[in-house]
């Protein structure tokens, strides 16, 4: 971790978040948080005082997230995304004990399931996962009923919910995420009081057709909008500001170059600053020469290639710059140019990715 790099985690960012999407799913479906990936980058640390007592469970990808979450005191509702595989089987005997929603998406995931469950001497608890057309895990739909009926003839296994999850419901033609919808229901079987969900961020927002009876949610609850193509706008706040201080300023002249591979030539007579991230802190280097930093408000170009643990940035046009001044590396206004949004366009990747990469060499505090 280092000290010198902090990510700001705005509570009230995050509330709003919460609040804002609360209005758009109504009273009654269930708000469940996406926290894999440590929060998206942003820090289950700081996040999880804020979201506990705001949300309806929390949904994991791996066996170990949920554990840890439970380990923190959880006593709600948490759906693992992802099964137990190969040598971990043997998690999912914690997982029964400690009451924890396994995602079921085959036969055999069913059976070690199973077994676990007659191991601990509990009930296991599961949502079964429905493959609606992304091609990626889930039972294909014409094998759902049969994995259903499966799971209804066993004591020790509990379906507690179906789902499915959408491949391009942030993109602003609806059709494939309307098929797939259509898919979805068709294999909902009249069992009553069954946890149903469907819906992602974009879905949440877009399509409220899918809401069913619980949503998931990551990253508009972070505050970041799923793609540029939803249908419709929502004030959604960025939680993340990233600082550094400057750590060397120094001259260039009219001609001199910097970084490695000297890519960027000086066309005048220049100051620099040195910002101690790189891209072995999560700032990617493709946007070397192509993002700026903030420094007092104004914008300070990254010049040539960002390195591992540094980059330089220039800072002839912004009076008075000095060693030890604040850096916002990230900010947290949408239209800033150094945005997570903007970032993202410019390293020709998603918003999410920006986030994750970001979250584990910089120490991450909570604000407001
Ligand atoms: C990551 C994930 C989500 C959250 O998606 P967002 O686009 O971040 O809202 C929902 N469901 C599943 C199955 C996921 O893996």
């Amino acid at each position: 971790m280092k000290n010198y790099l902090t990510a700001s985690i705005s509570a009230s960012a995050i509330r709003h978040n919460i609040a804002a999407l609360r209005q758009r799913i109504g009273p009654d479906v269930r708000l469940c948080p996406v926290v894999k990936d440590d929060c998206y980058g942003h820090g289950m640390d700081v996040l999880y005082p804020v979201l506990s007592g705001l949300v309806d469970g929390f949904a994991v990808a791996s066996p170990h997230e949920a554990l840890a979450l439970r380990r923190r005191g959880y006593k709600g509702f948490i759906l693992c995304l992802l099964s137990a595989y190969f040598d971990e089987l043997e998690v999912q005997d914690d997982l029964v004990r400690q009451s924890i929603t396994q995602t079921v998406m085959s036969s055999t995931a069913l059976a070690s399931i199973r077994a676990a469950a007659e191991r601990v001497g509990e009930m296991a608890q599961v949502h079964l996962k429905v493959d609606t057309g992304m091609g990626r895990l889930g039972v294909p739909v014409s094998q759902a009923g049969d994995l259903i009926g499966s799971i209804h003839e066993l004591a020790d296994v509990e379906l507690m919910g179906i789902y499915t999850h959408f491949a391009s419901a942030d993109e602003a033609d609806k059709t494939t995420a309307l098929q797939q919808l259509h898919q979805f229901k068709s294999i909902i079987p009249p069992t009553k009081n069954l946890m149903l969900h469907a819906a992602n961020s974009a879905a949440a927002i877009d399509l409220p057709e899918t809401h069913f009876n619980m949503v998931r949610l990551g990253i508009a609850l972070y505050g970041y909008r799923p793609s540029d193509a939803l249908l419709h706008t929502m004030e959604l706040k960025p939680c993340m500001e990233v600082g550094a201080k400057l750590i060397a300023v120094k001259h260039i002249r009219k001609g001199g170059r910097s970084g490695y591979g000297l890519t960027h030539e000086y066309t005048r007579d220049s100051r620099v600053g040195i910002v101690p991230i790189g891209y072995g802190d999560g700032y990617f280097r493709c946007l070397s020469d192509r993002a700026v930093v903030r420094i007092k408000g104004m914008n300070a170009p990254v010049c040539g290639q960002v390195s591992m643990d540094q980059m330089t940035v220039d800072i002839t046009d912004i009076p008075a710059v000095k060693v030890g001044d604040e850096v916002e590396v990230i900010s947290s206004d949408p239209q800033a140019p150094n945005s997570v949004e903007n970032l993202a366009r410019l390293a020709g990747t998603i918003p999410y990715e920006i986030t994750c990469h970001l979250g584990h060499n910089i120490r991450h505090v909570l604000v407001d």
